[in-house]
């Protein structure tokens, strides 16, 4: 852990992740017979979750780019601001 993170090549690394990630979710939710109402509120979870884990490593979810260079309006981490109970 005493490298300095390479921010500019992160987002590779991060996209990966989320397309095998997503590809996961797709293969399992085709062979679930979860009702569509379920499907829609897991995948919710996971874009959730997707998202999360970009803001950790400092990029947007949205729009891939840093946070500090973030220009959007609604930004996709309703739970970043979750208060330490
Ligand atoms: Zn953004």
């Amino acid at each position: 852990m005493n490298q300095p993170p390479r921010r500019e090549n992160r987002i590779f690394e991060l996209l990966r992740v989320y397309h095998r990630s997503r590809e996961n979710i797709r293969v399992l939710l085709d062979m679930s017979d979860m009702a569509l109402y379920e499907k829609m509120g897991f995948i919710d979870a996971w874009q959730e979750e997707m998202a999360e884990f970009f803001a950790q490593n400092g990029y947007c979810f949205a729009c891939n780019r840093l946070l500090d260079r973030c220009g959007c309006e609604e930004p996709l981490r309703p739970r970043a601001q979750r208060t330490s109970a």
